[in-house]
């Protein structure tokens, strides 16, 4: 007897949160990408003094633009995804990190390279959709490591980059893994990241953030079950994983502010100043968890207050996002955000791929060609 209908169904009660972990963050990236690089003064000068409220949308396409932080999560997700995939049909079993590289590969020929990457080595059915091909200023440090063709890791760290793009990248991850340990998915959340970033403050966020969004989606917080006890939670983990880490205080005193800071009187820009501006990895993990513990029920507000300031609005946006979005679910994020978004059915296609994983394998007879076409010859479906 075929099982998989059954297995489906379990994983579908998961599938709002898997959804707006993905969709929440490109929203809050697309919101924020405009205004990455101005300043709090040139946000509010240009868009009133409550700063940007609503998508700016291109004027070409009539879309809100998601930039290189959505871009590589959704190449992330392909990574996981194809190594899941190679598993179950030829039983070569590898670490999410240990695929994910392959896919950034792929990301950095949409960067530097030509449409539609030829040869057997590709593994991203994401190669076959021309608009992932836009260059939306991904981060030099991204674009030199996988120039380089090495893989860094925690262990063998190839730089000494604590940017935040290993952190808006690895949501993925946490939507993913249900049933595993939450130490190795941490654990994988630091490498992930810590394949282009090889700081600690580059790779030890996206730890906590993973702990985060996977508590979000699957629960099992043994704190309690408020978004401040998973943060905490995340917080006591990464340190015991980091306990001999010399950056590890850093991380914990910035942390300790967000968290208290979002019981405070002070303004939300006054308070994200004090906390940074998000262009390292520990950075944007105190300010998007800082603008999530301020409106922990309220998916709009808090990738606003994630966006205006004077900061890496897009990667500081994301971040808030994911974490929202896998707390409250899609369901719970405005109407107005799900419409006019660049790539949307792509960004939840492949969140619903993350949800159900792979349901196919070398021992069932259950088939999915479209599966097979994504994740095995790794083209888009037609
Ligand atoms: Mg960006």
């Amino acid at each position: 007897m075929d099982e998989t209908p059954w297995r489906k169904k379990a994983k579908e009660q998961y599938l709002d949160k898997v959804r707006g972990g993905l969709f929440g963050g490109a929203v809050g990236d697309a919101l924020g990408y405009p205004v990455e690089f101005l300043s709090e003064k040139e946000i509010r000068a240009r868009y009133g003094a409550a700063g940007i409220q609503e998508y700016e949308r291109d004027p070409r396409t009539g879309l809100a633009l998601i930039s290189d932080d959505t871009q590589m999560s959704l190449f992330t997700a392909n990574g996981i995804l194809y190594g899941d995939t190679r598993r179950n049909m030829q039983g070569i079993t590898a670490s999410p990190s240990a695929c994910v590289p392959l896919a950034y590969k792929d990301w950095y020929f949409t960067q530097a390279g030509t449409v539609g990457r030829p040869g057997d080595d590709r593994v991203s059915w994401l190669l076959d959709i021309p608009e992932l091909y836009h260059r939306r200023a991904p981060g030099n440090t991204c674009m030199m490591a996988l120039a380089s063709g090495r893989t860094g890791s925690v262990r063998m760290p190839i730089n000494q980059s604590k940017g935040c793009g290993g952190i808006m990248r690895v949501a993925p991850l946490a939507l993913h893994y249900q049933l595993r340990s939450r130490e190795w998915l941490d654990m994988e959340g630091a490498e992930v990241a810590a394949i282009t970033h090889g700081h600690p403050l580059g790779y030890m966020p996206a730890a906590v953030l993973t702990h985060i969004v996977n508590i979000g989606v699957y629960g099992g917080c043994e704190k309690g079950s408020s978004l401040k006890d998973a943060v905490e939670e995340g917080m006591e983990t990464v340190s015991r994983l980091f306990c001999e880490d010399r950056y590890l205080p850093q991380l914990q005193e910035l942390m300790e502010k967000a968290v208290s800071f979002a019981d405070n009187d002070r303004s939300d820009s006054e308070n994200i100043r004090r906390l940074g501006e998000g262009w390292t990895g520990e950075e944007t993990l105190a300010i998007a968890v800082y603008c999530c513990l301020r409106y922990p029920e309220d998916f709009t507000a808090g990738v606003i207050a994630a966006v205006n300031h004077s900061g890496d609005s897009d990667s500081t946006g994301a971040v808030a996002g994911n974490i929202l979005g896998a707390w409250l679910g899609y369901e719970k994020i405005e109407e107005k955000w799900k419409e006019n978004l660049e790539l949307k059915d792509v960004i939840l296609e492949m969140a619903d791929d993350l949800c159900y994983g792979c349901l196919i394998s070398e021992h069932s007879s259950y088939k999915d060609p479209d599966w097979e076409q994504k994740y095995i010859r790794c083209q888009a479906k037609r």
